[in-house]
């Protein structure tokens, strides 16, 4: 029987002690944690990632305001706004939106985020504390696969499919951090199920709708997938559900897998980077 790798109980936890951490920073500091995200343009999965966010911003008691930018805007308006936000003291975390509008550079203006005020863990120092094994504040969806491994007690030898910044790059180091063995896959691998058969759990994120079937694993393989796709009306992921439940050891759901545990660990790095600007460490690391 396949298990399924419940992304929402997963966040529904993270949920709860957050609310718990939230509610201990305002009762030690007076202070309402506050996150300000930046959307740029008109994207339709922009904007439902946002508001997304607004929602869990509210259950957690968190102080979020969307700041919405017209597809026009440049680099140098964009900075400028991050600047200012960056040295407002009553905010503690920023995140910018993706997709942006072409010709702007995501993580161009990331690097503009101070990294402990960079909930996406996406700039470059974030993601060089992985690197040196120091770990602060990490890309939310890297996390959220390394959240499911352990939770489910899933490691060894670990193939990823996808080598962006924002899932390959930082999972690699994440789970070489953790002793896991890591093959990484990219569109000019030849022979990808050479990597994937091998493989006890295998990260499909290259945003192509149930691209990955049987022949890619075996009985014995655990499938995280991160793609998301919109088809018609629905959300679909990367892997093959329908083909694969029944077939593999272990598979997260789209929806339902990954992605409410990354939504949610966005603002566990809100947490961390607020605590931290509290207890007055942003020279520490
Ligand atoms: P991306 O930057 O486009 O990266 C896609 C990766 O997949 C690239 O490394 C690409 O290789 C590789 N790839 C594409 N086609 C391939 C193929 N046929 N065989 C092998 N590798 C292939 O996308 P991303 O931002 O990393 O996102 C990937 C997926 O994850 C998308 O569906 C996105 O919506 C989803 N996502 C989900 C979450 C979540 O919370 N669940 C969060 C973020 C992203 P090259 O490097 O050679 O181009």
């Amino acid at each position: 029987m396949t298990t399924l790798l419940d992304g929402k109980d997963i966040a529904s936890r993270i949920m709860e002690k957050l609310r718990e951490n939230f509610s201990s920073i305002e009762e030690e500091y007076g202070v309402r944690a506050s996150l300000r995200l930046i959307l740029v343009g008109g994207d339709d999965a922009a904007a439902i990632y946002a508001k997304a966010k607004l929602k869990r911003a509210k259950r957690l008691n968190v102080d979020a305001k969307l700041l919405k930018f017209p597809e026009e805007t440049s680099m140098k308006e964009l900075i400028s706004e991050i600047t200012s936000l960056s040295s407002d003291r009553d905010v503690n975390g920023i995140m910018i939106e993706n997709p942006l509008p072409k010709g702007l550079d995501f993580y161009s203006l990331a690097d503009t985020i101070p990294y402990y005020k960079d909930v996406d863990g996406t700039s470059s120092r974030n993601q060089g504390l992985i690197v040196n094994r120091r770990e602060f504040m990490t890309p939310a969806t890297a996390a959220a696969v390394v959240a499911i491994m352990e939770h489910y007690n899933l490691s060894g030898k670990v193939t990823i499919i996808n080598r962006s910044p924002v899932v390959g790059r930082p999972l690699i180091n994440m789970l070489l951090n953790r002793n896991n063995t890591v093959s990484v896959c990219h569109s000019k691998t030849p022979d990808l199920l050479e990597y994937t058969r091998i493989a006890d759990v295998v990260v499909v994120a290259i945003g192509k709708p149930l691209f990955f079937g049987k022949s890619y694993f075996t009985e014995r393989s655990s499938v995280i997938d991160v793609g998301i796709n919109y088809v018609e009306d629905s959300i679909k992921g990367d892997a093959d559900f329908t083909e694969l439940n029944g077939y593999v050891e272990a598979i997260t759901p789209v929806p339902g897998g990954v992605g409410p545990v990354t939504a949610s660990l966005i603002f566990e790095n809100l947490y961390k980077g607020t605590l931290f600007q509290l207890k007055g460490n942003s020279k520490k690391l």
